[in-house]
C-alpha cells in the first residue's frame, strides 16, 4: 500500500510550530506583518488571498489586504509597493498573481524590496537560492522539501525528476533538490522520451499544469511522487477517464460539476508509488504554511 503524504496535517504542524516564534516577536517588539496586494477581480485569487490573510490572523500576525482596480497602471502599482517598502511594521509584501495584462509584472517583481520579498521571487533572492545562501525560498517548492523531510524521505543521492521549469515552481524546486544533494533532471515540453526519463526517478515531481498527465508509464514502481499540479476538471468525459472505476469521485464530480486533480494520475500513482501526495490535501496546504514561515523568518531578521 502506498503511503499518502498528508500535506494538510504537515501544514498545520508547521503553522503550530510558528506560534511560539510569533509570541516571542510580540513580546519583544511587535507581531510580524504581511500585506497582500490583489489587483482586479480574479475569483481564484480572491480565495487564495482570503486564506492567506485568515491564516496570518489565526497565528496572531498582522495581515492586510490591499485591493486595487483591475485598470491600475504599472506606475500606480509601483507607487503602492514603494509605500509598503517604507512602512516599518510591514515585513512581507506579496503581490497576488496573475496581474492584468497592462501591468508590467517584471517591474512589480523588481520593485518589492528583497528584504520583504516573502515569495522569494526577486532576482536578488533567486541569486541567493542558486548560491545556497540565506533568503526566502519560493513557498511551493519549499513546501515540497518540508514534505520530504517530515516524511523521512531521503533526498541525498536520489534521482529526482522535476517535470516543469517555471520560475515559481520547477526551477526553484530543482535548485532546492540539488542543494539537498539529489541528482536532478528538469523536464519540459521539449523533453525527449518523457515517460522514460520519469521512470528513472526515485522522486518524481509533477509541476506542469496538465490534468492527470503523469500516468503509469511515467511512474517507476516504488517511487516517491509529489504532485504540485492543481487542475480543475469540468468536462464529464475527462472526469470519466481519470476516475474510471472510482464511484465516489465520479459521484462528487456529478454533484459539484467539477473536481480538482493534480498532474499525476490518482489511480495509477496509488497503485505504483511507495509514497505520494494527494490532490487536494498534498502540496497545496504547504504553500500557505511556508508563506507564514517566510513572513516570521523575515520579521525575525528585520527585528533582530
Ligand atoms: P507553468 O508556468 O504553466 O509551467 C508549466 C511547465 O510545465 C512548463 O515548464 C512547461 O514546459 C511544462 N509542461 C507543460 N506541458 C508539458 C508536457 N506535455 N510535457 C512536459 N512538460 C510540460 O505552470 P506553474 O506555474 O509552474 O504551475 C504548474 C502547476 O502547479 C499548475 O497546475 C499550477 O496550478 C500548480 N501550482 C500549484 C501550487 C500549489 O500551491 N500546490 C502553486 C503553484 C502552482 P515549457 O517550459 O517547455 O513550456
Amino acid at each position: 500500500m502506498a503511503r499518502i503524504l498528508d500535506g494538510k496535517a504537515m501544514g498545520q504542524q508547521i503553522t503550530q510550530e510558528l506560534v511560539p516564534r510569533v509570541e516571542a516577536l510580540v513580546a519583544r517588539r511587535r507581531a510580524p506583518g504581511l500585506t497582500v496586494i490583489r489587483v482586479g477581480d480574479d475569483a481564484a485569487s480572491e480565495i487564495y488571498v482570503r486564506n492567506k490573510v485568515k491564516t496570518c490572523r489565526e497565528l496572531g500576525m498582522v495581515s492586510e489586504e490591499i485591493r486595487l482596480a483591475g485598470t491600475i497602471s504599472t506606475a500606480e502599482l509601483l507607487a503602492e509597493i514603494e509605500t509598503l517598502n517604507g512602512r516599518e511594521e510591514i515585513d512581507g509584501i506579496l503581490v497576488q498573481m496573475p496581474l492584468p495584462r497592462q501591468v508590467d509584472a517584471r517591474a512589480v517583481l523588481l520593485a518589492i524590496h528583497p528584504g520583504k520579498d516573502v515569495d522569494g521571487f526577486h532576482p536578488y533572492n533567486v541569486g541567493q537560492l542558486v548560491a545556497n545562501a540565506a533568503g526566502p525560498r519560493p513557498c511551493t517548492p519549499a513546501g515540497v522539501m518540508e514534505i520530504l523531510r517530515r516524511a523521512g524521505i531521503g533526498v541525498a543521492g536520489a534521482n529526482a525528476v522535476v517535470v516543469g521549469r517555471s520560475d515559481i515552481v520547477g526551477k526553484p524546486m530543482a535548485m532546492l533538490l540539488l542543494h539537498a544533494h539529489a541528482t536532478v533532471t528538469i523536464c519540459h515540453s521539449k523533453t525527449r522520451d518523457l515517460p522514460g526519463v520519469c521512470r528513472g526517478a526515485d522522486i518524481l515531481i509533477g509541476a506542469m499544469g496538465r490534468p492527470a498527465f503523469l500516468t503509469r508509464e511515467f511512474i517507476r514502481a516504488g517511487a516517491v511522487v509529489i504532485d504540485v499540479g492543481i487542475n480543475r476538471v469540468t468536462d464529464a468525459a475527462v472526469a470519466g477517464a481519470i476516475w474510471r472505476g472510482d464511484a465516489v469521485r465520479l459521484q462528487a464530480f456529478q454533484s459539484r460539476g467539477s473536481l480538482l486533480v493534480g498532474d499525476v494520475h490518482p489511480g495509477d500513482v496509488a497503485e505504483l508509488a511507495e509514497a505520494y501526495t494527494p490532490v487536494p490535501g498534498g502540496v497545496g496546504p504547504l504553500t500557505i504554511a511556508m508563506l507564514m514561515a517566510n513572513t516570521v523568518q523575515i520579521a525575525e531578521t528585520r527585528l533582530g
